[in-house]
């Protein structure tokens, strides 16, 4: 008996039955032989050393190849490094599951004393042993009576629990490092060996068995691996910086907002946040405005049988903020609930509320591309546990516009809005970034048909403007294919910002039509399309790329005149009304401190240039400019410092159409 075996570049082989991946690997060359780590059999990550049954595809899994697979792996045999390792150290630790995350791996073990990080040099240096001793993985089969008696014999109460779990009809795959030995659906690589040195424990933290608060706590070590030390050093040094740059820490030495627990996840902006994010917006507006958008606003407040109509209740409802529709009442009873019970939700998002608009009057052909924008003002329950500075808030304000069309225009209005939001992502200082074309689901909505010519329609578009896209296959909605814009920021993150969605179900769901030029009556398509996403989250993105330092059209306050002797307050006062007066964002800092205090302070509340003035520099009608971040300063005649920052306080929109 032989299977034929497919290989990536088409060609194809006869091996008799049995043959592992090894052994063609092994026959094929000696070098890929010994670089190859894992195979994907069928589309399917493998073990190596498995053997198909039948005809299939093989990919081999090199591992300097640095794809996902190969970190997946390497991280994936580190944690069971870090396992073998810790009840090595400490024999009395019960282990559980340890499974992959973004950017490492973690292990919750049980022990009567949590781990701390001070455990760590020990921990790494046993892991680095193991993986110089370079145990072979083995996989062997067991029965469930097997797994229960070895880790029932052991004391391994967790891992007793998890064969429970397991369906009577799987299979058990216990996966062998030496004398180690574990459960685990796989697969590995050849052996720790393979794992290499490059990881690091990064952190602990407790954590609840199976995540449930009942449960007993388990210790969680974290941990990181990558393929090379070069690439586990340039993520330690991101994740540094990145620390460095944190929105919440940045935003109180700038005094931009707060958080507090009365209002979880919505802003307080304070009046220097509120500056920032008022300029957002007016950029955005300018935007909009000349690329033909209309401005609208709509309710916050809706009744829930709007929502059902538009599938929120349905589908959304748990995220909604849903309250009585109360009735007013006298002063001593207080308000009372409507005798029907009726419930109102505020919005989550705009989109039902622009279609009432799109359905006053009759729209004709004519009447489109509408394109209809909002700062719509959203809210969204999001747990407590997930929300994160203004990354992730519960009350945002959208970028948001809907534009309703005809079929035959999605495309050039894909290619209108990917222009749009080039220039601005441009504006904002982020020039690198990546589009995804997110491709028909494997559960799907609507006909073939209607899938393909979107998906072309937005591909046509995206070709036509000249940037470089990725397919994103099986990503899109349920029910269209929508375009992702990801940015990259200045330590090398990458944000999804900007989204169009392509949707023909709403429309229809809330009878948006017009009347085409045939007379007939047709559904409008709708493009819901962002550029920033969340004024919140972008301006926290903003904070992060820029560590603060904020382009100066954007820095909340733009220049502080600050005086050396109390002889030149007079004329301080007078330069701080005329940059005022010239549009400029200017504070006077006419306290009695040392000018070095002075300076320190708004280095730190990232004010990105001061005036110093003295008892000389209000008799010579000059300045002393001095820069964020660069020493020493340069005497100039007022006027000249007052023109160059007019010009550099520009906005980029306005500074391109004066150009
Ligand atoms: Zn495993
Ligand atoms: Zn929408």
């Amino acid at each position: 008996m032989t299977i034929k075996v497919t290989f990536p570049d088409g060609a194809t082989r006869d091996y008799p039955r049995g043959t592992t991946g090894t052994t063609i690997v092994d026959g094929i060359s000696k070098s890929l032989a010994k670089k190859t780590v894992a195979m994907r059999w069928n589309g399917v990550l493998s073990d190596l050393s498995d053997a198909p049954e039948a005809d299939g595809r093989i990919e081999f899994v090199t591992r300097d190849s640095g794809s996902k697979d190969v970190l997946e792996l390497i991280r994936h045999d580190a944690a069971h490094v870090l396992a073998e390792a810790v009840q090595e150290l400490w024999p009395d630790t019960q282990v559980t599951i340890g499974p992959v995350i973004e950017n490492g791996f973690y292990y919750d073990f049980k022990r009567d004393a949590p781990f701390s990080e001070e455990d760590f040099p020990a921990i790494e240096k046993k892991m680095a042993e193991i993986i110089e001793r370079g145990a072979t993985f083995t996989k062997e089969i067991w029965s469930r009576d097997q797994a229960k008696d070895f880790f029932g014999a052991r004391g391994e109460n967790f891992k007793v629990e998890l064969v429970d779990a397991i369906p009577a009809d799987q299979s058990l795959k216990m996966y062998k490092q030496g004398q180690w030995i574990d459960l685990c659906r796989g697969p590995h690589m050849r052996s720790v060996k393979d794992v290499g040195m490059a990881f690091k424990l990064t952190k602990v933290a407790g954590a609840y068995w199976r995540g449930d608060s009942n449960n007993p706590v388990l210790s969680r070590i974290y941990g990181t691996a990558f393929a090379t030390k070069e690439d586990l050093d340039a993520y330690l040094h991101m994740v540094e910086e990145a620390e460095k740059r944190d929105h919440r820490k940045i935003g109180q030495e700038m005094d931009l907002y707060h958080f507090q627990p009365e209002a979880q996840g919505s802003v307080f902006w304070h009046p220097k946040g509120y500056v920032l994010f008022h300029q957002m917006e007016a950029y955005i507006r300018r935007r909009l405005d000349t690329a033909g958008y209309q401005e609208v606003k709509t309710p916050q407040l809706m009744s829930s049988k709007f929502w059902e109509l538009s599938g929120h209740w349905g589908k959304y409802r748990e995220n909604m903020f849903v309250v009585p529709d109360e009735v007013p009442g006298t002063e001593e009873e207080g308000p009372v609930l409507s005798g029907k019970g009726d419930l109102m939700a505020l919005k989550p998002m705009n989109c039902p509320a622009h279609v009432q608009i799109f359905n006053q009057g009759i729209k004709s052909y004519r009447d489109l591309p509408l394109r209809m924008a909002e700062f719509g003002c959203c809210h969204r329950n999001e747990a407590h546990g997930a929300l994160h500075g203004l990354m992730r808030v519960r009350q945002m304000t959208q970028d948001d516009a809907h534009i309703f069309c005809r079929e035959d225009q999605i495309q050039s209005e894909t290619e209108h809005f990917v222009h749009l939001l080039y220039s601005v992502y441009g504006h904002m200082g982020f020039d690198n970034v990546v589009i995804k074309l997110a491709t028909r689901p494997e559960k799907f909505g609507g006909t073939i048909e209607r899938w393909d010519a979107a998906e072309k329609a937005l591909g046509d578009a995206l070709r036509a403007t000249g940037y470089d896209f990725e397919i994103a296959e099986g990503e899109g909605a349920f029910y269209a294919p929508k375009l992702e814009f990801h940015l990259k920021d200045a330590i090398g993150r990458s944000w999804q910002v900007g989204t169009l969605q392509l949707d023909y179900v709403l429309p229809e769901r809330l009878d948006a039509t017009y009347i085409a030029e045939d007379g007939s009556r047709q559904y409008a398509v709708m493009l819901h399309r962002a550029i920033l996403g969340s004024l919140e989250r972008f301006i926290g993105m903003l904070i992060e790329n820029y560590a603060g330092r904020m382009p100066m059209w954007l820095a909340p306050t733009q220049v502080v005149v600050a005086t050396i002797v109390s002889e030149a307050d007079d004329y301080a006062e007078k330069l701080v009304r005329q940059l005022k007066a010239a549009g400029i964002r200017a504070e006077l800092d006419v306290r009695n401190e040392k000018i070095n205090y002075k300076v320190r302070e708004h280095s730190v509340g990232k004010v990105p240039l001061m005036f110093v003035v003295g008892k000389r520099e209000a008799e010579e009608g000059t300045v002393s400019v001095r820069r964020l971040g660069t020493e020493g300063q340069k005497v100039e005649p007022f006027m000249d410092a007052l023109v160059a920052l007019m010009a550099d306080a520009t906005p980029p929109d306005l500074k391109a159409k004066a150009a």
